[in-house]
């Protein structure tokens, strides 16, 4: 039961959890560019801001591509039309990554997006792709927020502005009129400042619905719901060894070792668990979502939707020159890099070697999950008794990202790969469309006294339990807050 603990030690000695609650976010003084659209309305109720990749019925939206300008959706989303109908105002729409695709809300065609705190008087990142979303949240602008989280986007800008962010297991919630980035992986997520508001938009929003057919149908729900346990008993936690990382920055470490304290003294249960494949998860996920993002954005040409190309090419002479023009001035430069290494990976030459290894590593990493869980994954008609071994766990619990936020200057000087690196910890439970949730924790005294007095207070803690155990994850993160 101490060796969990005792392995994530090893870095640095433990401080003493300082009982440090939150004072109010910093109102800074620069525009910190959350929004894409505002609606003049009044906003009286609770309000949820929208992001930019999911439609609203006679307003704009533009996922932050140029190639979205002027498209203006006749229909809502389900998850948006399911809020008007329970009361939520609708009231503005984020900004985000162009199509969902980044980690810190600076590739928009919508300008970047600033956090709330800075270090040494520079910006640091909001994270990404629901940047806007996490921001009108943190600043109070919204009562709870919309995201979409292919690999971590509704988790990772949760982390680092210090707010709730939750995404369901896949299939939960609607994706009809979420504008795709990876089918296979898109999962409609929610920001707040209390997991109890979260909570109250995933319940209004958790239902079947007919026209979307990655929507889980009532037999696997049932079969999840007959499942569902509470927390009343203490929990088994799993502490995976994989993500203790030396990229891991001394503050989130600390941070995490005095969380783990603390629900061992309020009775859970610590556990070691291996889940092996994880090192391999991050380059899978980077094979399959651009393969997914570039098969699902060919149909941004000129012709079905948005923005087509004004010069001489607008007139076609052969359609293959309108689509090459339209698609080189109205993708941002990710989006590009995304789209050409999707179609890679995808052709016959190379399918063999990524796309098809890509595959056969998320499954691995399915089976990893399965393996340390208690809970059956209810996907999963017959449970194999030969693959049950050792102790299983209830959830997992690990750090949401590795570091806390790096400035913005930093995140220009990045490559694409460093960048993609801050998904290391996210994208696991994506792959196996696992709930999980990102939830803050005060960084201890000791680090607080060597940091900017603007910088970020809290680190990203990250809560994962079996598919379809949405409730259990929110009440363990409930607990833990
Ligand atoms: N940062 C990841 C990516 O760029 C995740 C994005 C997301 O979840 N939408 O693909």
């Amino acid at each position: 039961m101490l060796s969990a603990r005792v392995f994530w030690q090893n870095a640095r000695r433990r401080i003493a959890s300082p009982a440090q609650f939150y004072t109010s976010a910093p109102r800074p003084q620069r525009n910190l560019n959350a929004f894409i659209t505002q609606d003049e309305s009044p906003t009286n109720g609770k309000t949820v801001a929208i992001k930019d990749n999911i439609i609203t019925a006679c307003s704009p939206t533009t996922a932050a591509s140029t190639i979205l300008n002027g498209y203006i959706a006749p229909y809502d989303a389900t998850v948006v039309k399911t809020l008007r109908d329970n009361g939520f105002v609708i009231a503005r729409k984020t900004n985000l990554d162009e199509f969902g695709m980044g980690s810190h809300n600076q590739h928009s065609a919508a300008g970047p997006a600033l956090n709330l705190y800075s270090r040494n008087g520079e910006a640091v990142s909001p994270g990404g792709s629901s940047g806007g979303s996490a921001i009108a949240v943190a600043s109070g602008e919204c009562w709870a927020a919309l995201g979409t989280d292919t690999g971590g986007s509704v988790r990772l800008p949760a982390a680092y502005t210090g707010v709730v962010g939750f995404k369901p297991s896949y299939g939960r919630l609607s994706r009809w009129g979420v504008i795709q980035y990876a089918n296979s992986l898109d999962t409609v997520g929610i920001l707040a400042q209390q997991v109890d508001n979260a909570r109250q938009i995933f319940r209004c929003l958790d239902h079947y619905d007919a026209m979307d057919p990655t929507s889980q149908p009532q037999s696997v729900r049932e079969r999840s719901r007959s499942a569902e346990r509470t927390t009343e008993k203490s929990l088994k936690i799993g502490i995976p060894v994989e993500y203790n990382i030396s990229e891991l920055s001394p503050a989130v470490r600390s941070s995490y070792l005095d969380l783990l304290d603390r629900l061992q003294a309020a009775g859970h249960t610590l556990h070691t668990v291996s889940l092996p494949s994880t090192q391999q998860a991050l380059s899978a996920y980077y094979v399959l979502a651009p393969a997914e993002a570039s098969s699902n954005l060919a149909k941004y040409d000129g012709v079905r939707y948005g923005r087509r190309t004004s010069g001489p090419d607008a007139l076609p002479k052969d359609n293959l020159t309108l689509y090459a023009q339209t698609r080189s001035e109205g993708f941002g430069e990710e989006v590009k890099r995304r789209v050409l290494l999707g179609a890679y990976t995808l052709s016959s030459e190379a399918m063999d070697n990524y796309f098809i290894q890509a595959q056969k590593v998320r499954r691995l990493v399915q089976r990893d999950f399965d393996q340390v869980f208690s809970q059956a994954n209810p996907l999963i008609e017959a449970v194999e008794k030969s693959t049950m071994r050792g102790s299983r766990v209830d959830i997992l619990l690990t750090p949401t990202v590795p570091t806390l936020p790096p400035t913005i200057e930093e995140v220009k000087n990045q490559t694409p790969v460093e960048s993609y690196m801050n998904d290391v910890f996210t994208v696991p439970a994506s792959l196996a469309g696992l709930p999980a949730i990102s939830i803050p924790m005060p960084l201890n005294a000791e680090t607080r006294q060597n940091m900017d007095s603007e910088d970020v207070r809290s680190v990203g803690m990250q809560v994962i339990a079996q598919f379809g155990d949405d409730e259990l994850v929110l009440e363990a993160a409930e607990e833990m807050s």
